[in-house]
């Protein structure tokens, strides 16, 4: 490692990992790690992630915490899936080749299903084909190859059960019919949640970067529009994040004008006391991590034999997740972003201890498992 801290207590201090791999391929320069966070519930699945990390510490502590969020995810939406994560140290605008990933596919492969990928930023299904090359282990390969394509869809339709979920808590609204939603990106989940909201009657206000998409959906939907820089302000019931990370923060949490916040994006809390803050104010957090699962539910289904009307299905446990977790917030008197680790947390020992008891006996994570090993 060249960075200050040595790698077991850079372990230590991210959490309980079950298995770190650092994979190395000299002749195609592949620097990678994988790491298994929690294989409790069933195979740990995360996507790689090609970054330019600055050093070996840099990517070490992401894909620490990037792991271990997935566990959460997983554990939160319900799925027999633990957490892993793999980053690729690498510019992915100059290093990719086929040798590299391929190279990365027979590491996954070593780990004979502890550890399945998937694409994440600065990788695409087509390297994920590469992937598929030399394992079985991987997700969101092409529709030609029997995968599941683009998750957007379905994970914009799990956020649209998310939101119906905080409108029944917070506003007691049986419908979105009239219920004012703010959506802050209009890209492949933004896109999709606006078409689902205005088949449900919602009154919408939308911003993006780029006009090009607000004119297009604004004029297809009948959308309001708003500056981007003005969205996470607008007075609505209904703030659904669909762009960035950390949009709720010291400078935007007192000027928000919503009573509930609801949307696709990752780590919508710039930190964790922003949580508590939003539940002082009275406004309703749906928790990222429960609300954007859709895309993990597509991708789960895709491992068992994909079924587009399956995974559609499949998200609709969204709602029944967030109400979950608003009633552990409710009786233990926390922030429902700590509600939501807690109820990951419960099922995780609830079926860990499960398992001990039946000791030797497979839990059938998924039914076509064995088909997959022999893929
Ligand atoms: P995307 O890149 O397709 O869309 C993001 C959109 O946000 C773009 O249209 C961009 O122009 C816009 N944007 C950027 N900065 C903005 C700003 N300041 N104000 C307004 N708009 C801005 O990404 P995506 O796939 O739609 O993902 C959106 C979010 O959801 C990300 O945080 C992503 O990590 C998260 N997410 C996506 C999925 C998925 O299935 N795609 C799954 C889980 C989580």
């Amino acid at each position: 490692m060249s960075g200050s801290h040595g790698t077991f207590e850079l372990l230590g201090q991210h959490g309980e990992h079950e298995q770190v791999v650092f994979c190395h391929n000299k002749d195609v320069g592949l620097k990678a790690i994988i790491a298994i966070h929690n294989t409790t519930l069933g195979p740990a699945l995360g996507g790689t992630r090609m970054w330019n990390y600055r050093n070996e510490e840099e990517a070490l502590v992401d894909v620490l915490r990037l792991s271990k969020g997935m566990t959460y995810k997983a554990a939160a939406a319900g799925l027999n899936l633990g957490g892993g994560k793999a980053v690729i140290i690498g510019d992915p605008k100059t290093m990719k080749t086929e040798g590299l990933f391929r190279a990365f596919g027979r590491f996954v492969n070593s780990l004979n299903g502890r550890y399945i990928t998937a694409e994440d930023v600065g990788t695409t299904v087509r390297e994920m084909e590469y992937v598929f090359m030399e394992t079985s282990w991987v997700t969101g390969i092409p529709k030609a190859f029997g995968g599941s394509g683009d998750p957007s869809p379905y994970t914009a339709h799990g956020v649209l059960m998310g939101i119906k979920a905080s409108a029944k808590e917070k506003l007691g609204a049986d419908s979105l019919k009239g219920v004012r939603v703010a959506v802050q990106g209009l890209g492949n989940v933004g896109f999709h949640l606006v078409e689902y909201l205005a088949t449900e009657g919602a009154e919408i206000t939308v911003a993006d970067i780029d006009m090009d998409k607000v004119k297009r959906v604004a004029d297809r939907f009948n959308c309001r529009t708003v500056a981007p820089d003005q969205v996470i302000f607008a007075d609505c019931d209904v703030l659904a994040p669909c762009a960035l990370g950390a949009v709720i923060n010291d400078q935007s949490i007192q000027k928000l004008n919503t009573k509930i916040v609801c949307g696709g994006a990752n780590n919508q809390l710039a930190e964790a006391r922003h949580g508590d803050m939003l539940r002082e104010l009275g406004i309703l957090y749906a928790p990222d991590y429960v609300t954007n699962a859709g895309g993990l539910m597509n991708v789960f289904v895709e491992l068992e034999g994909y079924s587009p009307d399956r995974a559609l299905d499949k998200t609709v446990q969204v709602y029944d997740n967030l109400m979950k977790v608003f009633a552990i917030a409710k009786r233990d008197g926390i922030g429902t972003h700590t509600a939501a680790d807690r109820m990951a947390e419960e099922r995780i020992a609830t079926i860990g201890k499960l398992k001990q008891t039946h000791q030797g006996v497979s839990l059938r994570p998924f039914s076509t498992l064995k088909e997959m090993k022999n893929r």
